[in-house]
């Protein structure tokens, strides 16, 4: 129990569990091999209401907090992280579509969404670079009553499996920086439109691609806020990312020391459980103590976004710190099952999944840099 969680979000945290102990988790280490998303589960996910339930209604949602999100997006990655991608995407794009789209257009694709009928991507990064993101180059041009797309986006999340993309590109100069950028919802089977998918280490059932523009028309109404304001308006949905990506990464960590515990108490050495080794006992109570301390760290800030206050600092400390933490939680646990952990299985599976979070969705660096701009003042921390 913790101040964050009534009764309620603990009992759809169970439900969330059943379900993902079920049906998600039996299929982890295939879809590893296999790098397909199962377009069943995800619908599975939309039919019990767990795809984005944050949202109103009116877009397919149950109306229901950020919270909600937190604690069936933890249930989902606890039993495979790839697949929460699917709650992942959908809420950071469902934020996105609800608030910045033109109703007529993006209603559908958020019905759709909720349902588990269809998969967004989000694509920032390009081949030039991630971090400076607000530098991008894929240009954005009007033609009448349509914009005109050339470039490329690389490293995106399920790039060759999504329906769709929230596409950032260049409408302004490049002197204009982040304020001439636009964001636009563009359909993947569009003419024009490549896909290349990479061999990626971990979170091998999302997976991640680039995606080829080449003269693809894109009718004005697919814009997503206004012209060369997407940077500013839509990079505020990331707050909520952050925080999520913290639980689930989190959630696997969890998941690891709940199995290491459990080992500990029972692998016998030198005539005495493991677990009476303090060298065995003490490293796994210490990250066991830093996870909690995390895990109530992202609910903070998804309490804080129900409440409509700041929460960027705090967002952005869930996502360095938390798979950071989950990493060295991973890699701990592993040791303690000695060579097994070796062995491809859950363990190494677990290490190499939580590793691309440390990097996707902005580095550390990046983070810290937010936090200080935030604590400091811009002008005190320039980029
Ligand atoms: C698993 C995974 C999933 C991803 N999914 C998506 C996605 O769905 N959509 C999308 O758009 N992108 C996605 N990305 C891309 C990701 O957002 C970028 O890789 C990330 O922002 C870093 O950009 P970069 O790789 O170009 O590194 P660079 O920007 O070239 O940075 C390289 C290194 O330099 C450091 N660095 C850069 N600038 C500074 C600075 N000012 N101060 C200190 N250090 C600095 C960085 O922290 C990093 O360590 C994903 C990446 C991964 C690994």
């Amino acid at each position: 129990m913790n101040p964050y969680l009534d009764d309620d979000l603990i009992a759809l945290g169970d439900q969330a569990r059943r379900f993902a102990a079920e049906r998600i988790a039996p299929g982890f280490l295939e879809r590893d091999k296999t790098r397909v998303l199962d377009r069943g589960i995800m619908k599975e996910l939309g039919d019990m209401g767990f795809i984005a339930p944050e949202l109103a209604e009116i877009f397919g949602g149950l109306g229901l907090g950020s919270l909600a999100a937190g604690v069936i997006h933890e249930e989902i990655a606890r039993a495979d992280l790839s697949i929460s991608y699917i709650n992942l995407l959908a809420s950071l794009n469902g934020q996105i579509l609800s608030h910045h789209g033109n109703p007529s257009i993006v209603k559908p694709w958020l019905t759709q969404l909720t349902r588990g009928e269809a998969l967004i991507a989000i694509a920032l990064t390009e081949p030039r670079g991630g971090s400076d993101a607000a530098n991008l180059r894929l240009r954005i041009e009007r033609d009448g009553d349509d914009y005109v797309v050339n470039g490329e986006k690389s490293s995106i999340s399920a790039a060759d499996q999504a329906d769709a993309a929230v596409v950032f590109g260049r409408t302004g100069t490049v002197e204009a920086g982040a304020h001439g950028v636009t964001a636009l919802l563009i359909p993947m089977d569009l003419p024009g439109i490549t896909r290349r998918r990479f061999d990626c280490h971990g979170q091998r059932a999302i997976g991640r691609g680039s995606l080829f523009f080449e003269n693809v028309r894109v009718p004005i109404s697919y814009r997503l806020g206004d012209e060369n304001k997407g940077f500013v308006q839509v990079m505020q949905g990331f707050d909520f990312s952050r925080a999520l990506i913290g639980l689930q990464v989190l959630a696997v960590a969890r998941a690891a020391l709940d199995e290491t515990w459990s080992y500990v108490a029972e692998r016998q050495a030198f005539g005495r459980p493991l677990s009476a080794f303090q060298g065995v006992s003490h490293p796994l109570a210490d990250l066991d103590t830093q996870v909690e301390a995390a895990r109530l760290l992202c609910l903070q800030a998804l309490w804080l976004k129900d409440k409509g206050a700041p929460h960027s600092a705090e967002a952005a400390m869930c996502k360095w710190w938390a798979p950071k933490l989950s990493y060295e939680v991973v890699h701990q646990c592993l040791l303690m099952f000695g060579h097994g952990g070796y062995d491809r299985g859950v363990m190494e599976q677990r290490l190499r999944d939580v590793l691309g979070f440390q990097i996707g969705d902005g580095t550390a660096q990046i983070m810290k840099t937010i936090i200080a701009r935030l604590r400091a003042g811009r002008a005190a921390v320039p980029a």
